[in-house]
Order: structure tokens, then C-alpha cells, then sequence
């Protein structure tokens, strides 16, 4: 029976379904396990994945790479990003896709505007998987997130989840919060006043049942948190340098906070980290941001293997 994600494009986690988020949380932990006890995936011998980064990545763009590889596939890339987005050529990502389809049997974009990855999936026929599209959206950020979640607290369903930081720009929140909706949180969106998770998210959970705290206190959040889901002020969305630099540093997570934590509060980040996780806490056991990292691959591996269908 052909997997339900064969020939999906992944661009926006309100295109998936429960059995479908499923589907992807289960492959990746029989993979991480066949990784894990040293053995090889060769499903994927003799397919492409091509990796398109129009916006620097380190993590989802070596995740991606490992994961193709760990599946037996080999990875063709856009390196030089300066000289190869559209705007320099004229040449448009439609275009683009409909070149992959003769270079590749999946591919990823990451792209500084919201909707690049749909102008891509239009023009292909391969799939196509958003790396992360501006504010928009980060889909598989979202789904490793999920499978980190269920990891570290045995569950997904009934948690208090603090997500904090720029929820306005930070295209992870926006991603996990539609995704974890799905489970029956009760959301705490800390942030500045100007950094609020956008009104038509909060809408739509609201709408669905869930109830949403919105506040620009952490600490009081934290107390009440199974999860703390920490982010990076994004400056590259910032026009007025100013104003990133008022609101950088304004939510700083140390030893002493996670005393008055939550006990056992498990904290996330979707990394790069600033100044927003001291290092001191990497030694506390629910520092989960590193191993939330690592967990990209396996995710990652399930996604490539369901969407061409070598799954
Ligand atoms: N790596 C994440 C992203 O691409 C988070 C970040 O950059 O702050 O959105």
C-alpha cells in the first residue's frame, strides 16, 4: 500500500493530517533505532535529493544532507546562494522546479520570502519540502519538535507549552503551535508586546478549543510549563536595527530561573541560540535542545523516505 505522504509537497503543517504526522513519528523511530544499533538504510541507492539554501542554515540543511545519506541517496546543492537566488538571474523558482524534476527525485528550499517553497512545489513535480520560507513557515522543524516532545515527556497530548521569544517573526512557533494544537495544549505565548505570535494563529487555536494565554511574563509561564520552547530574537526580519537591539536579550533562561521553574520543565530550542539559554543550563538533564537537534535526522530520514514513496 503506497505510504499516505507519497508525492506530498510539504509546505505548511496545516496540510497534514493526524495519521499522517503519525506515519512520520513512527518511521522516524524505527529508523533512529536501525542508526542507532549500527545498521544501514539503502532504500533510498540510487535517488537524488536536491538541497536548495537561499538563506543560511547550518542544522536543517546537515540534517537533511545526513538523512539522505544515512538512506543509501546521494545530494546535489545550490552552494553558492549569493549567485544562484532568483532575483540575481531573474530566474523564477517556478522555473526552478520544473529544472529539479531532471535533477532530483525530492527537494528542500530555504528562502528569505514567505511562499518561495509553493512558487517551487508549483513548478515541480518531484516533492518539495519547505526548509523554512521567511516568517512563514518550517514544517519538519515543527515535526521533529513533536517527536522531541513525545521523547522527553512520553506523551504529546495534555501539556502546558510555553513557546517564547519573537513569536511574530520566528517561523518555528508558528509551525509548532498549528502542529501541537492538534494534541490539546494549553499554550502560554510569552513575548513583547511588538513580538506577539501573529492574531490569525492565536485565532484559529482559539477557535479550535484551546486555550491560549498570551503575556510577557516567563518566569510565571515557566512555573506552570511541562515544555519551555525558547527563540531567538530574528534580526534578520527586523527593519529597524533599533528596535531589534531595545528587544534583543529580553528573556534570558539561567540556573536560577529553572529553580523557579516547573520541576522537570524539559527546555527547547530550535537553535541557533543567542543569549537566550545561558550555557550554564546545558547541564540540566531537561536541556533538550541538543538532542532535539540530533533528532532532525531521523525526521528527516522518514519525511524523504514517505514523500518519494521509498518508505
Ligand atoms: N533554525 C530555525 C529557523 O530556521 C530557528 C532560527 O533560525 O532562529 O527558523
Amino acid at each position: 500500500m503506497p505510504s499516505a505522504l507519497k508525492g506530498k509537497d510539504i509546505l505548511h503543517v496545516k496540510d497534514l493530517k493526524l495519521e499522517q504526522i503519525s506515519l512520520v513519528l513512527e518511521t522516524a523511530a524505527r529508523y533512529e533505532n536501525v542508526v542507532a544499533n549500527g545498521g544501514r538504510l539503502n532504500i533510498m541507492a540510487g535517488k537524488v535529493l536536491a538541497t536548495l539554501f537561499f538563506e543560511s542554515s547550518i542544522q536543517t540543511r546537515l540534517t537533511f544532507e545526513s538523512a539522505m545519506l544515512r538512506l543509501g541517496g546521494n545530494v546535489v546543492s545550490v552552494t553558492d546562494v549569493k549567485a544562484s537566488t532568483s532575483g540575481i538571474k531573474g530566474e523564477r523558482l517556478y522555473d526552478t522546479g520544473k529544472m529539479i524534476d531532471g535533477y532530483a527525485d525530492v527537494a528542500v528550499i530555504r528562502h528569505a520570502l514567505e511562499g518561495s517553497a509553493k512558487e517551487l512545489a508549483d513548478g515541480a513535480n518531484v516533492p518539495v519540502i519547505n526548509g523554512g520560507d521567511g516568517a512563514g513557515q518550517h514544517p519538519t522543524q515543527a515535526l521533529m519538535d513533536l517527536y522531541t516532545i513525545q521523547k522527553e515527556k512520553g506523551r504529546l497530548n495534555n501539556l502546558n507549552v510555553t513557546l517564547a521569544g519573537d513569536l511574530k517573526n520566528g517561523r518555528t512557533v508558528h509551525s509548532l503551535s498549528w502542529l501541537l494544537g492538534k494534541f490539546g495544549p494549553r499554550f502560554y505565548f510569552v513575548s513583547p508586546q511588538e513580538l506577539r505570535m501573529p492574531p490569525e494563529i492565536t485565532k484559529a487555536l482559539c477557535d479550535d478549543g484551546i486555550e491560549v494565554v498570551e503575556t510577557s511574563n516567563l518566569e510565571e509561564a515557566a512555573a506552570k510549563s511541562d515544555v519551555l520552547y525558547m527563540t531567538r530574537i530574528q534580526r534578520e526580519r527586523f527593519t529597524d536595527e533599533q528596535e531589534y537591539e531595545r528587544l534583543k536579550g529580553v528573556y534570558v533562561v539561567n540556573n536560577e530561573f529553572i529553580q523557579n521553574a516547573r520541576r522537570g520543565i524539559t527546555i527547547m530550542h530550535p537553535l541557533p541560540r543567542l543569549d537566550e539559554i545561558a550555557r550554564e543550563v546545558d547541564a540540566y538533564e531537561g536541556s533538550a535542545y541538543f538532542r532535539q537537534a540530533a533528532n532532525g535526522v531521523p525526521v528527516r530520514m522518514a519525511i524523504i523516505a514517505l514523500v518519494t514513496g521509498c518508505e
